[in-house]
């Protein structure tokens, strides 16, 4: 018979499949079908296909090091602003008991106890003092 599957895992063969961008563009164009279907206006719906098309072209495509060469690019922009959504999940999480702080010297982060005032600390990874102040 050979079956779905195995049609599907030879078509597949040599493509490259998705990566993390092919996962942003999956939620960008869910967020547009969202706002589209909110706004009801089609530019969202137009925009939303453009990004499927790619979405489908990417991960069809045979050209894997041009694909990989496009997700590291992308992933130089998200991993800060992962790291940075990460940090403020922590910050929320720890509001009532802790503040986190940069070292001066070394720019590791460092979290601290909340304790209101001002305070000499030593950085646990340059041995570095520096002054913070928390004001609550
Ligand atoms: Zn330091």
């Amino acid at each position: 018979m050979g079956g779905f599957r195995e049609k599907l895992m030879r078509f597949m063969y040599g493509r490259y499949g998705t990566d993390h961008l092919y996962y942003f563009m999956f939620a960008i164009w869910l967020i547009l079908a969202v706002v589209g279907l909110i706004v009801r206006h089609p530019v969202f719906y137009i925009i939303g296909i453009v990004v499927m098309v790619l979405m489908i072209m990417r991960s069809m495509s045979k050209n894997i090091a041009q694909r990989r060469k496009e997700n590291q690019f992308f992933l130089k922009f998200f991993n800060p602003v992962k790291r940075e959504v990460l940090l403020l999940k922590d910050r929320i999480r720890d509001i009532r008991t802790a503040r986190y702080r940069r070292c001066r010297h070394c720019k590791a982060l460092i979290k601290l106890p909340k304790v209101t005032g001002k305070h000499t600390v030593r950085c646990p990874k340059c041995g570095e003092k520096f002054d913070v102040h928390i004001i609550f």
